[in-house]
C-alpha cells in the first residue's frame, strides 16, 4: 500500500475503504537471523535499516507492549543537530540528514517540520557559550545563527524580554531544527520494516536471554523461546533490566521525565523555543496544543509518570518566559523513563557477550536520534564494525574514563545531563 496524493483523493471520494493495516500482526517464528528487543523508535529504525541497507530480512522486533507506547510516543518531538562535542556532533548531523529525506524514504507522512529552534541566552557568559556552540555546529556543516535581542524579538515578540532576573540577551537560532509527529515516526518505520519482511511482534516481552559459551543463542519470551545468534537491545528506560538478563550491569540509571500539552489553540508559537535560565522548552503541535517540558524529576524510577514539584517548576519557568501561557489550560501531562548515562551521551556498541549488541543511554534526547541510531546500529549489527559517524559511543569509555562525551560538563552524575 503506497501513499500518494492521488490515492488520498481517491480514498476520500470512495469512503476511505481501501486502506489496509500498516503492518502485519506477525506471530513469532522459532528462529530468526536477527532479533531486536524493543519496538520503540530505535528498535524499529534498526530493523528497517537492517533490511533496507544490509539485506537482512529474516528479523523480528519483539515489543512487550504496543508500537508507540514507549518514549517514542511520549516525547516533546524536538528534532535538532546542535551538539558541540565531537562524537555527538557528527552523529546528530548524520541523523538530521536522514530526517530530511525520511518522508520520501518511508513513503509516510511523519510531519517533519523544520520550523527552527531558538535557544535563548540571558547573560554575556551564556552568549559566549552559545557563540562557541554555533561555531562548532557550522564547522560540522550544520546551521546556526546568533541573534541579538532585537533579532529574537522580531521572531518571538510575545516573550518577556525585560524580565528583571532573566532578560533576554539573544538566541542561537538553528533553522533546520524543528519537530516531527512522534508516533507517526514509529508507525512509518514499522510499516517500512514490515514491507521488507520484518516480523513486528507486539505483546511479546523478553524475559530471558540465552547464552552458551559466551555467545547469545536466543531469547525467552512471554510467547515462547525464539532462537537467534544476533540480538540487538533497544529498550530505552528498561536497558538496565534487559542487560541484567545477560548478566551485565550497565552504567545507566533510569529516571522519569514529564511533558505537558495544553488545549488546542490557534497558531501562536511557530518555532521551537528553549529558555536558557531554567529547563523549559516549548512548541505548538499541528493540533494546536502547546507541547512543553522541563527537567527530570531527579529520582530514579520505572514509573511512567512524575510528581507535582517538577510540574510546578516547569510551569514557573513557562510563566517567566512567556506570561501569556498562563491563559492556556493544561490538558494532559505524562512521563517516560529515561536511560541516563554518566556523561549524557548514548551507548552503541557490541557487548561482552558475542552476538549481543547494545543501543541505549539516550537520556532525554533520543527522539531526534531515531533515524541516525537505526542507521549506525544496523551497520554495527550487520558488519561488526563501527559506522564512521558513531565511533564515540563505546561502552568502554565509562570503564577507562577516556573519550567521555560530557556535553553539559556536569561530570559523572546521571541525572544532571
Ligand atoms: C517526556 C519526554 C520528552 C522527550 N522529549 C524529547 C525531545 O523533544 N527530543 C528528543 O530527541 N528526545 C526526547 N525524549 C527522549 C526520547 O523520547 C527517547 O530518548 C527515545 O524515544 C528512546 O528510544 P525509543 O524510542 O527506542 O524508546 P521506547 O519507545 O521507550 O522503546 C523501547 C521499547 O522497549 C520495550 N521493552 C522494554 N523492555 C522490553 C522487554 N523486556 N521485552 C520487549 N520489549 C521491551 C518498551 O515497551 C518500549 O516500547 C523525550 C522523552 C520523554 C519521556
Amino acid at each position: 500500500m503506497r501513499f500518494s496524493g492521488l490515492r488520498v483523493l481517491k480514498e476520500g471520494l470512495t469512503g476511505n475503504k481501501g486502506w489496509g493495516a500498516h503492518w502485519r500482526d506477525a506471530a513469532p517464528k522459532p528462529e530468526y537471523d536477527a532479533i531486536i528487543i524493543g519496538g520503540g523508535g530505535h528498535g524499529l529504525s534498526t530493523a528497517y535499516y537492517l533490511a533496507k541497507n544490509h539485506g537482512l530480512t529474516n528479523i523480528a522486533v519483539l515489543e512487550k507492549g504496543y508500537i508507540g507506547g514507549g518514549n517514542v510516543g511520549r516525547n516533546t518531538t524536538i528534532v535538532r543537530a546542535n551538539y558541540f562535542l565531537n562524537g555527538n556532533s557528527e552523529f546528530y548531523s548524520h541523523s538530521m540528514k536522514l530526517w530530511e529525506g525520511l518522508e520520501q524514504d518511508l513513503n509516510y507522512n511523519v510531519m517533519h517540520s523544520q520550523r527552527g529552534l531558538i535557544n535563548l541566552f540571558h547573560s554575556d557568559g551564556q552568549r559566549d557559550a552559545f557563540a562557541r556552540r554555533g561555531n562548532a555546529m557550522a564547522n560540522q556543516g550544520d546551521d546556526a545563527v546568533l541573534l541579538d535581542t532585537e533579532g529574537v524579538r522580531k521572531m518571538l515578540p510575545y516573550l518577556a524580554f525585560d524580565n528583571t532576573r532573566f532578560p533576554i540577551y539573544g538566541g542561537l537560532y538553528h533553522p533546520r531544527g524543528g519537530t516531527a509527529r512522534h508516533d507517526a515516526v514509529a508507525w512509518g518505520y514499522a510499516r517500512g520494516a514490515d514491507m521488507r519482511g520484518v516480523d513486528i511482534i507486539q505483546n511479546c516481552e523478553v524475559t530471558g536471554i540465552d547464552i552458551e559459551n559466551g555467545a547469545v543463542t536466543g531469547v525467552q519470551t512471554t510467547r515462547g523461546a525464539i532462537k537467534s545468534k544476533k540480538i540487538g537491545v533497544t529498550v530505552a528506560g528498561r536497558s538496565g533490566q534487559v542487560a541484567a538478563m545477560a548478566g551485565m550491569r550497565l552504567p545507566i540509571e533510569s529516571h522519569v521525565l514529564q511533558a505537558f500539552v495544553t488545549e488546542g489553540l490557534k497558531p501562536v508559537i511557530d518555532h521551537v523555543i528553549s529558555f536558557g535560565m531554567g529547563h523549559f522548552y516549548i512548541s505548538q503541535s499541528d493540533k494546536g496544543g502547546l507541547v512543553f517540558g522541563g527537567d527530570l524529576d531527579f529520582y530514579a524510577s520505572y514509573a511512567a509518570r512524575g510528581n507535582l514539584p517538577m510540574k510546578e517548576h516547569v510551569m514557573e519557568a513557562g510563566m517567566t518566559l512567556m506570561p501569556m501561557i498562563g491563559k492556556a489550560k493544561v490538558l494532559r501531562s505524562w512521563g517516560g523513563i529515561m536511560d541516563m548515562t554518566p556523561d549524557g551521551s548514548p551507548i552503541i556498541d557490541k557487548s561482552p557477550v558475542d552476538g549481543l549488541y547494545l543501543n541505549c543511554g539516550w537520556c532525554y534526547g533520543g527522539f531526534k536520534a531515531v533515524p541516525g541510531s537505526g542507521s549506525v546500529f544496523s551497520h554495527l549489527m550487520a558488519t561488526d564494525t563501527y559506522h564512521p559517524d558513531a565511533t564515540g559511543f563505546q561502552l568502554d569509555r565509562f570503564r577507562t574514563g577516556v573519550g567521555l562525551i560530557d556535553e553539559e560538563g556536569t561530570g559523572s552524575q546521571h541525572n544532571l545531563h
